[in-house]
């Protein structure tokens, strides 16, 4: 087996406890590519999980002002090994790198038993130039289930916006169903940047009556 980031040899021996665990995570990258991200501390926004501080970080002060109320986690920094990996996974499309985190995330997961999982679509754009959703991709290689509850309209990318400009973005998100929604829905995404996104859709489901929602991406 050969590391998915760098392609070095893997050590074929695994211990003993990977083994009983099924460490998946642990047998798919190398240790120094393992080593280059960075988990998110103690240390962080209370609301969005932004590392580096205790206090409720500027985006959040800005989504209080809105009177969005920011419940977020988020499992790495987004440093500039993880940009590498987003930036191989979803602009070149390398599907196989749906792996790298899917246990991690797993994991995390664990503590949200009941809530729904509801993954951030992409918009129908989105989808042929990607040809998959890279939230879903690591979701079902995690085993979890989900509702697409969520569509996307075509549109300007978001990462192609200033900063101000996704601030200030109005709703490309609608609810693809009529059905009732589920009581407690966790929202999942890759990475957060400014929080746009995810209140975007939190307003949405706020105002089909969701009373309680939060949100969750691998990197912030
Ligand atoms: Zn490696
Ligand atoms: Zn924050």
């Amino acid at each position: 087996m050969t590391c998915l980031l760098c392609g070095q040899s893997l050590p074929r021996q695994f211990s003993f406890t990977d083994l009983l665990y099924l460490k998946k995570s642990r047998v798919c990258l190398c240790c120094s590519c393992q080593a280059s991200f960075e988990p998110i501390g103690p240390q962080h926004c209370p609301a969005c999980a932004k590392p580096g501080q205790n206090e409720l970080c500027l985006d959040c002060h800005y989504w209080q002002e809105q009177g969005q109320v920011v419940e977020h986690t988020s499992l790495y920094h987004y440093n500039e090994a993880m940009k590498a990996y987003f930036s191989r996974y979803k602009f070149e499309g390398d599907y196989l790198l749906r792996a790298v985190f899917s246990q991690d995330i797993k994991l995390a997961l664990k503590s949200y038993k009941d809530y729904t999982l509801v993954p951030v679509p992409l918009s129908p754009e989105g989808l042929a130039k990607r040809r998959f959703n890279q939230v879903t991709a690591f979701l079902d290689h995690a085993g979890l289930s989900y509702q697409e509850l969520l569509g996307k309209k075509d549109g300007v990318k978001q990462s192609s916006k200033t900063r101000q400009e996704r601030l200030a973005s109005c709703q490309t998100f609608y609810l693809t169903s009529r059905q009732p929604l589920p009581a407690k829905i966790l929202l999942i995404d890759d990475i957060y940047t400014t929080g746009a996104t995810l209140n975007l859709i939190r307003q949405l489901f706020q105002q089909a009556g969701v009373k309680e929602l939060k949100t969750f991406s691998l990197a912030r």
